[in-house]
């Protein structure tokens, strides 16, 4: 059997004339006063609930003509994931957007902090997670009482067409908007005026959306991605850390952002390793793993050329197979790999896993603190304190042990990157976080007035001052 052709279908876009006059609409709807109230938030999100149930099937759909995406995988870790994030957002609404009594300011009255929602905010996703990372971060912007634009990406342009078709049919389309398009449409938009951005995907667009929006000082979150390393000790146990960073890899055809990028094991397990990643990649995906239908596809030729160059020279100790015209990459594990060969140079992005040997741990360490921090890294180590060592000496955006990918699952947790991984977080309580002002609020009374403290200023109260300095 082979699987589905991935079809070119042609980019959807939203007409450019349009996109002004539509983003006032917005923020005219939320001038109105319309997205503050608690229940137009829980109906919203109430939305997104029937969403994910009554959509999965057209999304999952979508997402399979577009990326080969198992349905497994579409609905665990793509559609899943906004359904989980509206329930948890539903369960701790009243929580979050109660004002937080700090305490009391003597002789002045009571510190509290208020949270605003900002207004009118801008989410421009990427086509790895099409639907997940448009639509949770949404979720936050929601629950803060925002007005929102939703920028799919075009890569994914099945998923684009069904978002763009089938989101008004659940979400208030005063308040939450649906722009398609590439780089054009996302330009126009970024033009407007917003009063946040968050952006999914490079760092080079990164750089783009953050100058774009210091013209108007308008805060960015920046969701980006990196080389996410694996440290595998000589204590681990091999089968289980093999199956852990192959589920973790190839999900997706390695298309996840904070998929392991390459591996550093020490020397002695080295082989070991090697062959324990190769009998789990014939337990996942049998011996043709174009075949199988728990398998995703590069997105496209352009990405799948890219991917294939960097195998140009390498040492391949299994996979390595290529179909262009199917967007195919075997699961592929690379050996013996040179730290300055292109595939060391920059996220890899696609099935391909490079494993390179370190004498100990500590090389591991100072390997990972010499580059670009990631957004991810993972430690396999049977002793808790080398695990605990290598999260104390190594800074990225989060990090798991003994497994991978997983972390990003706990709702309660945020996720984000730092320094070249990105900046500002999302999830459950950071999403609301990060679409939110938090106003410092003092509340007085009028009752009581201390006038000493007004000009002109007497001796007495400058040498108390001064004291107390
Ligand atoms: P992409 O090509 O879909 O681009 C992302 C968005 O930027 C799209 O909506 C696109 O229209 C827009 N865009 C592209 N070029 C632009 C330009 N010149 N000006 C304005 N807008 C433009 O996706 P991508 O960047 O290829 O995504 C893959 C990257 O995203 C990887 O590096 C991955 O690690 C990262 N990523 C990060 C996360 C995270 O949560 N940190 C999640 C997924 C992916």
């Amino acid at each position: 059997m082979t699987v589905t052709q991935l079809k070119a279908v042609p980019v959807p876009h939203s007409a450019l004339d349009d996109i002004p006059p539509m983003v006032e609409r917005l923020r005219a709807t939320f001038e109105s006063g319309k997205t503050r109230p608690l229940a137009w938030r829980r109906e919203q999100l109430q939305g997104l609930r029937a969403y994910g149930k009554e959509q999965a099937e057209r999304l999952a759909e979508a997402l399979h003509a577009d990326l080969n995406k198992p349905a497994m995988e579409a609905y665990a870790a793509d559609i899943g994931q906004v359904s989980n994030e509206a329930k948890h957002a539903l369960k701790n609404l009243a929580k979050w957007t109660k004002p937080e009594r700090i305490g009391r300011m003597p002789m002045l009255g009571k510190s509290v902090l208020m949270r605003d929602p900002l207004g009118v905010v801008l989410i421009i996703a990427p086509w790895n997670y099409p639907v997940g990372l448009l639509l949770s971060p949404l979720v936050g912007a929601i629950a803060a009482g925002n007005a929102a634009v939703l920028k799919p990406s075009e890569v994914t342009a099945h998923t684009s067409a069904v978002l763009a078709e089938t989101l008004p049919k659940y979400l208030d389309s005063d308040a939450i908007t649906v722009v398609e398009g590439g780089v054009e449409e996302t330009t126009t938009l970024l033009d407007q005026r917003f009063d946040h951005i968050m952006y999914t995907g490079n760092g080079q667009v990164g750089r783009i959306v953050m100058e774009k929006a210091a013209h108007t000082l308008t805060p960015v979150t920046l969701e980006l991605g990196g080389k996410s390393p694996c440290i595998v000790d000589a204590t681990a146990d091999l089968e289980t850390t093999a199956r852990r960073i192959a589920w973790g890899k190839f999900m997706n055809a390695g298309q996840t952002c904070i998929a392991p990028d390459y591996v550093l094991v020490e020397d002695s397990v080295h082989d070991g390793l090697i062959s324990a990643l190769e009998k789990t990649v014939k337990q996942f995906y049998g011996n043709n793993p174009q075949e199988t239908q728990d398998y995703a596809r590069v997105v496209n030729q352009r990405h799948h050329g890219r991917l294939t160059k960097l195998l140009e020279g390498q040492e391949i100790a299994f996979g390595g197979k290529t179909d262009v015209d199917d967007c195919y990459i075997e699961p592929t594990v690379l050996k013996n790999v040179s730290v300055d060969s292109p595939i060391m140079k920059n996220e890899i992005f696609g099935p391909i896993l490079p494993v390179l040997k370190i004498a100990n741990v500590d090389e591991g360490i100072a390997f990972v603190r010499a580059r670009d921090k990631p957004l991810a890294l993972y430690i396999f180590s049977g002793e808790e304190d080398v695990a605990e060592k290598v999260l104390e000496e190594t800074s990225s955006g989060g990090a798991c042990v003994n497994g991978t990918i997983m972390h990003i699952g706990d709702a309660r947790m945020p996720f984000g990157g730092v320094g070249e991984s990105g900046m500002g977080a999302y999830h459950g309580r950071s999403s609301f976080e990060t679409f939110t002002h938090r106003k410092a609020t003092l509340r007085r009374g009028l009752r009581f007035d201390f006038k000493m403290m007004y000009p002109p200023y007497t001796k007495f109260l400058t040498n108390m001052v001064k004291k107390s300095v």
